[in-house]
């Protein structure tokens, strides 16, 4: 069974967060060990995991992800949004991480990130646990 977690952006690009929600789901949903699977069904998101210490280093990811993919450039996509498009296609729609004692396995630094590249919008990811 797919598990829903909701999420409102408020800027156009941003990074939320969700290890907590992820967490709290697996909790609620009594699953002890195994694999859970985050998905996200957009096609300007991402789930990246990477460093929650210290924020400035998603900051330094994004600003690193809009000089490489610039906003504005010669792109054929008429919506206007072909960089959030790229951005999507290089940190990837998915994560799987394993679980052990209720909890996502994470590192000492790491945590998990909804990353948004065409907000302000509503959106709902997909988290799935399978036993193991
Ligand atoms: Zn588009």
């Amino acid at each position: 069974m797919n598990h829903i977690l909701n999420i409102k952006t408020n800027k156009r690009i941003e990074a939320v967060e969700i290890t907590n929600k992820v967490n709290e789901l697996i909790s609620k949903s009594n699953f002890f060990s195994g694999i859970c699977v985050i998905y996200s069904p957009h096609t300007t998101t991402g789930i990246l995991i990477n460093e929650i210490y210290d924020s400035s280093v998603v900051e330094d990811i994004q600003t690193f992800l809009s000089k490489l993919v610039p906003h504005k450039d010669d792109y054929k996509h008429i919506e206007g949004n072909s960089d959030a498009h790229i951005k999507s296609s290089i940190i990837g729609p998915s994560k799987t991480i394993t679980i052990e004692n209720e909890k996502v396995v994470l590192g000492t630094w790491q945590g998990i990130f909804f990353m948004e590249f065409d907000g302000p919008r509503l959106r709902n990811i997909y988290v799935r646990f399978i036993k193991g």
